[in-house]
């Protein structure tokens, strides 16, 4: 999973007007990009032939070649994946650990429809190509290298740092949950595999950076109509089809409150900043007061932002009747909705049923694989890490926080009690993100930064 934001035309271009001040790291920047080459040449889908564990066994080798001990890195398989997570023992065994977290699976690709083979990796035009470029083999093997250049430069944390990677994140989750379940006494886990920065579409100019403190929660119900039937030369007056469909209406016409959260308040302010005016202005109205009718008529037309200001609900699929000359004797709705952070399904789903007004309408929770998050609190001392990490490399870059609609290890975690923040190293334009798509790339100037950040980063939150 990775998204950056919202699309939308950009109207100011601020900060970044210091120069940029990066320390160079040949070796860890060489070696991040050679392993994120041989990772994506490594076809780590879901299904027969998946290469995970063999991901997971090019990780372990950069690792244990970084400096960690053998003993400290460990590949657990499950099903046809595997998991990795790997320790380096800090000063005080009483300080609870920073988790470094991402994923080592990419979602499918048809080779038929990329221009070049998306598992032959390929350099070019500034450009590292392949499916995985983005999401995020190179922000995993940036985060390896960024450790073993610790390790090389003597550095010493006081709390252990542990790196994982989970083996089905694009998928089933089965091991991110794992993971969760065995690391939720973090101190705070930074997910590389969210948010991140943003360059200017028409200069490439850096243009902001935003962390990822919060996600919706994803929730599917399922309703339910059920009828005695009958031949359809004798209409009854309930029809479970009619019945359903109504009820769908009513569900459509009903408004979730919108809500406002410190970290989409912080969100709404920043990022108004990018956007054309009658939006912007929506944003900031919203922001100042969340019960503005006029911003929420925009921010709701727009869908780039309506799952921005709270609870969506949306039907998805519909199934009824068995004969064309039959009364239906059953009527099913799924109905997808994006919970906003500190709300139960449960109390979606009761609120959909009032909705409904029709207690002939069956519920029933059929969300899998997915649970309910709140967001993680806005902890200074990350924000602080993260500033300091960026100040270097990217000057002057406005940073603020995003919550995300879609679900990734974070969630988790968050489920577990830990407080994870998504922050990846890596500045791409918004136009040129390919994640899950056709012919992903990442510009290879991101590198050298990006070993710059992790070091900062993790230094400051491994204290
Ligand atoms: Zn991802």
């Amino acid at each position: 999973m990775r998204a950056i934001l919202m699309a939308g035309a950009v109207v100011a271009l601020l900060g970044a007007s210091a120069s940029a001040a990066v320390t160079p790291h040949p070796r860890a920047e060489a070696q991040a990009l050679d392993l994120a080459q041989k990772a994506i040449a490594l076809r780590s889908v879901r299904g027969p032939g998946n290469m995970t564990p063999q991901v997971a066994a090019l990780y372990k080798a950069a690792l244990v070649a970084g400096g960690f001990a053998e003993a400290d890195v460990a590949i657990t398989p499950v099903d046809d994946t595997a998991y990795l997570i790997a320790r380096w023992p800090g000063a005080d065994p009483r300080l609870k650990p920073l988790v470094i977290s991402g994923h080592m699976d990419v979602v499918e690709a048809r080779p038929a429809d990329w221009k070049r083979d998306p598992f032959t990796p390929v350099v070019e035009g500034g450009y590292l190509f392949g499916r995985g470029a983005t999401d995020m083999k190179l922000d995993g093997t940036l985060a390896i290298a960024a450790l073993g250049e610790l390790r090389r430069e003597g550095f010493r944390p006081r709390r252990d740092i542990v790196i994982e990677f989970s083996g089905d994140e694009e998928t089933t989750m089965k091991t991110s949950a794992i993971i969760a379940g065995k690391l939720a006494n973090a101190d705070l886990v930074l997910n590389i595999d969210g948010a991140g920065g943003v360059l200017n579409e028409e200069t490439g100019a850096p243009e902001y950076f935003t962390w990822q403190g919060a996600e919706k929660t994803y929730a599917d119900f399922q309703l339910t109509v059920t009828n005695p039937g009958g031949h359809s030369s004798e209409p009854r007056a309930v029809n479970a089809i009619d019945e359903l469909a109504a009820a769908l209406l009513r569900i459509q016409n009903h408004p979730f409150t919108p809500e406002l959260s410190d970290l989409t308040r912080a969100w709404f302010v920043e990022a108004a900043k990018y956007e054309e005016p009658a939006t912007a202005g929506a944003m900031r109205a919203f922001a100042a007061d969340p019960a503005d009718r006029g911003a929420i008529a925009v921010l709701a037309a727009n869908p780039a932002t309506v799952g921005k200001i709270g609870t969506t609900c949306v039907v998805t699929m519909i199934d009824g009747g068995h004969a064309l000359n039959a009364l239906p004797q059953r009527a099913t709705a799924n109905i997808n909705c994006r919970i906003f952070p500190g709300h139960k399904p449960a109390a979606i789903m009761a609120e959909l049923a009032a909705a409904a007004v029709d207690p002939a309408v069956g519920f029933k929770d059929v969300t899998v694989g997915s649970v309910a998050t709140d967001a993680s609190p806005m902890r200074p001392d990350f924000v602080a890490a993260v500033k300091t990490a960026l100040a270097g490399p990217y000057p002057g870059v406005p940073v603020f926080p995003a919550m995300s609609s879609g679900a990734s290890d974070s969630m988790w975690f968050r489920h577990a009690g830990a407080p994870s923040y998504g922050a990846s190293a890596l500045f791409i334009k918004r136009s040129e993100n390919f994640s899950h798509g056709l012919n992903e790339r990442t510009p290879i100037a991101t590198i050298p930064p990006a070993i710059d950040y992790y070091l900062s980063l993790v230094t400051d939150l491994s204290k």
